[in-house]
C-alpha cells in the first residue's frame, strides 16, 4: 500500500520540480532578452554610432575652417614678418629662447596681462622634470605658441643629418606629449641652420625663423633698464622686425616696458597664429 503512494507522489514532486526549473530558467532568459532589448532601447548602438560621427565630423570641420584661415603673414629671407596681402605693416613679433629654464613662466604670466602674444623656443633638456612639463604645459595653456629649438642646443653644423633628425624629433615628440601639439615653428641654436635641418623641419610643418634683432645676451644689456631701452630704441626696430630675448632674469624683468614701448611707438604684436606654416 505504501509503495503504491510514494511513486505516485515522486512523480509529482519531480514534475513540479522540473517545471520549477524550467520556468526559472526561461524567465531567466526572458529577462536577458528584456535586458537587451532594454539596453538597445537606450543606446541604440547605430545611432549613437552616427551621432559620434557628426561629433567628429563637426570637430573635423571646425579644426580645418580654423587651418584654412588664410595666414596673414609670412617669414621673408631675413626673419622679418612681411604681410601678405593687406595686414597691418607696422607689427613686430617677440620671441624667447631657451626655455623654459628660470624665469619663461614669469615672462609669460606678464605678457597674458599684456595681452601680448609671443613664441617660446624650447629645448629638449629644459623638459626632463615633471616641473619643467608643467611649466610649458601652463605657457602653452596661456595660448603662447610654442617653437622647437633643438634638443641640447648643439650647433647643427657639427652634427650628422642622423644626429640632427634626434636633436628636432625628440623635442617635437616631447612637446606633443606634453601639450597634444607639436610645435608650429622651428630655430636653430645660434641660428646655425644646415640644408638638412631646414628641410626636416618643414617636413614636419614648422616654419623656419632666424631674428632681426636682440640684445639680452650682451653683457652691457643684462640689466632691465638698459636692455628695455635698447629693445624699444635700437635703430634696427622696423616694420616686421623679430625680436629675440631669451629666459633670462633681466629679460623677464623688462618685458613689461619692452611690450609698452613698443606699442608706444605704433607697432602691433603679431599673433604666431597668423604667421604662414609649411603645409
Ligand atoms: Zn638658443
Amino acid at each position: 500500500m505504501k509503495k503504491y503512494l510514494v511513486f505516485p507522489l515522486l512523480a509529482v514532486l519531480s514534475v513540479l520540480v522540473f517545471s520549477g526549473c524550467a520556468d526559472a530558467e526561461q524567465s531567466s532568459s526572458e529577462q536577458t532578452k528584456d535586458d537587451t532589448s532594454t539596453k538597445q532601447e537606450q543606446e541604440k548602438p547605430e545611432e549613437v554610432k552616427a551621432e559620434k560621427e557628426a561629433e567628429q565630423e563637426k570637430r573635423e570641420a571646425a579644426k580645418q575652417e580654423e587651418e584654412q584661415q588664410e595666414p596673414q603673414y609670412k617669414i621673408s629671407e631675413v626673419s622679418s614678418i612681411v604681410p601678405i596681402d593687406n595686414a597691418e605693416e607696422q607689427v613686430a613679433l617677440l620671441t624667447f629662447d631657451d626655455a623654459p629654464d628660470k624665469h619663461a613662466l614669469e615672462i609669460a604670466n606678464s605678457l597674458k596681462e599684456q595681452n601680448a602674444p609671443a613664441i617660446f623656443f624650447v629645448n629638449g633638456h629644459f623638459l626632463t622634470t615633471d616641473e619643467e612639463k608643467e611649466t610649458l604645459k601652463k605657457i602653452y595653456d596661456m595660448g603662447f605658441a610654442i617653437g622647437n629649438h633643438t634638443y641640447s642646443h648643439a650647433n647643427l653644423n657639427d652634427l650628422t643629418q642622423e644626429e640632427t633628425k634626434e636633436e628636432i624629433l625628440k623635442v617635437n615628440e616631447l612637446v606633443e606629449e606634453i601639450t597634444g601639439e607639436k610645435p608650429a615653428f622651428f630655430r636653430a641654436p645660434f641660428g646655425e641652420n644646415t640644408d638638412y635641418s631646414r628641410q626636416l623641419a618643414e617636413e614636419e610643418g614648422m616654419a623656419v625663423m632666424n631674428w632681426t634683432y636682440g640684445y639680452d645676451w650682451e653683457s652691457q644689456y643684462q640689466d632691465k633698464d638698459a636692455l628695455a631701452e635698447i629693445m624699444v630704441n635700437t635703430e634696427l626696430l622696423g616694420n616686421g622686425a623679430n625680436l629675440l630675448m631669451h629666459d633670462r632674469e633681466w629679460t623677464a624683468a623688462a618685458v613689461p616696458e619692452i611690450v609698452e614701448g613698443l606699442r608706444d611707438k605704433g607697432f602691433t604684436l603679431v599673433n604666431p597664429d597668423a604667421i604662414e606654416r609649411p603645409s
